[in-house]
């Protein structure tokens, strides 16, 4: 059995959740999903980043101790991923100090004793809001162009990392896809990137200036620095510390999905630590865009940030078969392109709720039940729909191996009004001879739907399987289900 193990990235505990992240919580939970689909032994992790000077500094703004304030936001990071009825396997807190700590400290003590971190006087700009070193050559009007603010100048004697002795490398595999990175557009900036030139990096800070982190494990002068401990998650969870089974059957990651701020640190921080510690390197970097809200960036200050709780409640209790994880999943899911920036408006979101979910798959199920308990349906005759039901079975698999998954939703939606056209071609409600397996083959069609909804949407895929496998007790139809409705494409 094949293994694939699929990350988020860990989200950062300064401020609850987003919808940016909900988006890429729901794009690897398709493909932890599809992989299960093909029967794939499949691991799925996400979790939380909570050390460092932001996180300090929110937790006093809000008169909180740090672990009490992370502890609460991790919290709902938790329930946002059973909200949206994500499906991780594991979900590992930076702050667990039984489970990710002893792999930081290995990490860090087999680095030192490869030679590849040394102490030195550094005097750098620091962004607080991307918790990085800045370089003058990034700054634009002198501030941090992600943040709009002015970096702090610090000059303190710190750890590094050798970044520069692993830049060759890693820019090779890049260039030679053995770290694929999607789209090419990312890969690219990459590489152009790590062609400027790529610096060693501070791996520490003074624990006088910042206690909210992991010490450095043979010196306690000094706190890791929060990214290099953070990307540790991806073998920390998985047991490293103790090389344990887990660890050696899932490493290395087939998929790390990520957003595009925070590239750098997967494709060249990351894989230099990996090349360092001897391990293999990542398949697919996979980078999202961001999500504006009515054109605009999100912001506190215009009032249009979009909560991804607020957003499921919407749509949970419509009583139509949609749920509100599944209305929120299909938007994000086919209204934004996976590797592009896209935008969230109320009016897009209802929109696309009551056309192709309510109108659309909802519909066509309440007509091919009514019809099927009325009139009845037998198998036979399947070829204009089962030529049907193998096209787009072909391109289904073809874009979710693309990781376009808005044009897998539309290969679906396809066959959904293909079906809604059959149905007024054949005029079923007429009950003339042949009606009986023009619903059969409805019933086929419906099934596909079903199946091939279940990575997008869990359960309406699950509602509609309910719906028709009540035909069990009237006829054989669904007994040869197996053979029939699940032909490998
Ligand atoms: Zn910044």
């Amino acid at each position: 059995m094949n293994k694939f193990y699929v990350t988020t990235s860990i989200a950062y505990t300064n401020a609850p959740p987003h919808i940016g992240f909900a988006l890429e919580l729901i794009q690897a939970d398709v493909l932890a999903r599809y992989h299960r689909l093909l029967e794939e032994d499949v691991f799925f992790l996400t979790g939380t980043d909570e050390h460092g000077t932001k996180i300090a500094k929110a937790a006093e703004k809000n008169e909180k101790e740090p672990k009490d304030f992370v502890d609460e936001i991790s919290g709902r990071f938790k329930k946002l991923t059973k909200i949206l009825n994500i499906s991780n396997n594991d979900f590992i807190r930076t702050t667990d100090e039984k489970r990710h700590w002893p792999a930081v400290k290995k990490v860090w003590l087999k680095l030192k004793e490869n030679g590849d971190i040394y102490k030195k006087k550094y005097k750098g700009l620091y962004c607080v809001g991307c918790e990085a070193f800045i370089s003058e050559k990034d700054l634009v009007d002198g501030k941090c162009p992600n943040h709009q603010k002015e970096p702090e100048l610090i000059e303190e004697e710190n750890y590094f990392f050798k970044l520069s002795k692993y830049s060759k490398e890693a820019k090779k595999a890049i260039e030679k896809d053995k770290i694929r990175i999607i789209p090419e557009t990312r890969k690219n900036e990459v590489l152009s990137f790590i062609k400027q030139g790529v610096e060693d990096i501070s791996c520490s800070r003074l624990r006088e200036k910042l206690q909210w982190g992991i010490p450095v494990p043979d010196d306690d002068t000094q706190t890791v620095y929060v990214w290099f401990e953070a990307l540790i998650n991806y073998i920390s969870a998985l047991g490293y510390a103790e090389k344990n089974d887990k660890f050696k059957k899932l490493w290395p990651a087939d998929i790390h999905c990520i957003g595009k701020d925070i590239l750098r640190f997967h494709s060249l921080l990351w894989p230099a630590m990996l090349l360092s510690l001897g391990l293999n390197l990542p398949k697919v970097i996979l980078v999202h865009g961001y999500l504006t809200s009515n054109g605009q960036k999100m912001s506190k200050s215009l009032g249009n940030v979009i909560d991804p709780f607020e957003l499921v409640k919407k749509y949970s209790s419509t009583g139509s078969p949609q749920v509100g994880a599944d209305a929120v999943r299909y938007y994000l899911l086919r209204e934004i392109p996976s590797v592009k920036d896209g935008d969230f408006t109320y009016e897009k979101f209802e929109g696309r709720y009551n056309s192709d979910l309510a109108s659309g798959v909802g519909n066509l199920l309440a007509r091919v039940r009514v019809m099927a308990d009325g009139i009845g349906f037998k198998e036979n005759n399947l070829k204009v729909v089962d030529l049907k039901i193998k096209e787009t079975r072909k391109n289904y698999k073809k874009s979710l191996e693309e990781f376009k998954f808005n044009e897998s939703l539309k290969v679906i939606w396809d066959l959904i009004s293909f079906s809604d056209k059959y149905i007024d071609k054949e005029k079923p409600w007429e009950k003339k001879e042949d009606s009986t397996q023009v619903l059969g083959n409805l019933l086929v069609a419906l099934d596909n739907i079903a199946e091939l909804l279940k990575p997008f949407l869990p359960e309406t895929s699950e509602k509609i399987i309910k719906e028709i496998e009540r035909d069990k007790k009237t006829g054989k139809f669904l007994n040869k289900r197996g053979k029939l409705l699940f032909p490998k494409v």
